[in-house]
């Protein structure tokens, strides 16, 4: 038998954000000594940030909840597991004999829980909830209705080729500090100046200063909320220059390729450079750059997704890569090969099979926007929210209202 004091290592992953970084455990027992990165690791060689090394904070805080705690007054009660689900199963009956509906909201965690992941669907059907609320209508369902129209399933993500490409143009993204979202890219830092070592650029467009444009060979402010201007210039700029080139991407195009083009040629680069703020001049010589023939990624985040425009964006950031040959390239975007599948294993996604309550709006893989959630609890009449199911989740933080 293994001595208390003794201590062993244990390779784990940090859940904490989508980097998913590898990370090697020490414990004595069942105290945490130490937690350093894993050179091993695939993904993240080694890499980790701040907060995996203060993982183990979390695991002794003395206030991390061990047990359920209920509301009573403006206190809270520690109760035992087995009245938690009674009272709870019992008030959840209740509201919805008595017409009330439940909602469910799921945090971001959720993506980096193969628990909650595999759960959560028995108990919204248990609950008869038709719709969820999630971060991601805060964040990158754009990406996911975009991906279903162009590609056939919402988790087909093109993922940028960081490690071979010879030009990326970020846009509204700042993945030194969110480690690539939706590109999971942990020492993004290292892997982006790795691509300027091998004299390729990294450009990076966004109205603030951030911490990625100050490591970029570029930086070009953008008016904000006009990056569909600058996403049709580049396009146009593109076409003008003879560069619309998708290659052996061709024969996949439909019919809806050509019909994109027709748009994007009723527009003029000049007017588009001026309302979006960014020289004529660099827009051509951005586009000429990615029509290069060298490989090339046009990556956009929060600040092209979280727009009036989000979706249209998205649909142009894929229409460059694509006209680009950059889709499904090496050092372009790829789709990758994960370990559990969801494009074999679940459907390819819905959008507007039914409507809102509030402000008809349409679901889109089964989600509401989060920000209707306050008024669909608000508003009196049948369909009415009475109980909601918050998992891993701080929507009085982080959703509007
Ligand atoms: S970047 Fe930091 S928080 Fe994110 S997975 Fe890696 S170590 Fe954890």
């Amino acid at each position: 038998m293994a001595s208390e004091s003794a201590t062993s290592i244990h390779a784990r992953t940090c859940h904490l954000c989508e980097a998913n970084c590898g990370v090697l455990v020490e414990v004595q027992g069942r105290k945490v000594i130490s937690i350093r990165g894993n050179p091993d690791h695939v993904l993240s060689r080694g890499h980790i940030c701040p907060k995996a090394t203060a993982l183990a904070d979390l695991q002794d805080d003395p206030d991390r909840l061990r047990r359920p705690v209920k509301r009573v007054g403006d206190q809270w009660q520690e109760i035992d597991w087995e009245t938690a689900f009674a009272e709870i199963g019992a008030r959840m009956a209740g509201i919805i004999a008595g017409g009330g509906q439940p909602a469910l909201y799921m945090g971001n965690p959720n993506a980096h829980n193969y628990a909650t992941g595999t759960q959560t669907g028995l108990l919204r059907k248990a609950l008869g909830v038709r719709t969820l609320y999630s971060a991601s209508t805060l964040d990158q369902i754009p990406h996911q209705l975009v991906q279903m129209w162009m590609y056939g399933h919402n988790a087909l993500f093109p993922i940028p080729d960081v490690d071979r490409t010879r030009f990326m143009l970020i846009i509204g993204g700042n993945p030194l500090a969110s480690n690539g979202s939706v590109w999971t890219v942990p020492d993004v830092k290292k892997r982006l100046k790795a691509v300027q070592a091998r004299g390729g650029q990294v450009v990076v467009i966004d109205p603030r200063r951030t911490e990625t444009a100050k490591i970029a060979d570029a930086h070009h402010f953008i008016r904000p909320g006009t990056d569909t201007a600058l996403l049709l210039g580049l396009l146009k700029a593109l076409d003008e220059a003879g560069l619309v080139s998708p290659g052996r991407l061709a024969p996949m195009l439909d019919e809806g390729w050509d019909g994109a083009w027709q748009a994007i040629r009723g527009f003029e680069v000049a007017p588009l450079a001026a309302h979006c703020g960014i020289d004529e001049a660099v827009i051509r010589a951005l586009a000429a750059r990615l029509g290069s023939g060298e490989p090339a990624v046009v990556y956009g985040r929060m600040g092209v997704s979280v727009t009036e425009a989000g979706t249209l964006n998205l649909w142009l950031i894929q229409l460059l890569n694509i006209a680009t040959g950059n889709l499904d390239r090496e050092g372009g975007v790829m789709f990758s090969s994960p370990v559990i599948d969801l494009v074999a294993s679940a459907g390819p996604g819905t959008y507007d099979r039914f409507r809102s309550r509030i402000g008809n709006r349409p679901e889109v893989i089964s989600e509401f926007p989060s920000a209707l959630l306050p008024e669909e609890i608000g508003t009196p009449g049948e369909g009415q929210i009475k109980a909601l199911v918050v998992i891993s989740g701080n929507p009085a933080l982080s959703s509007p209202g």
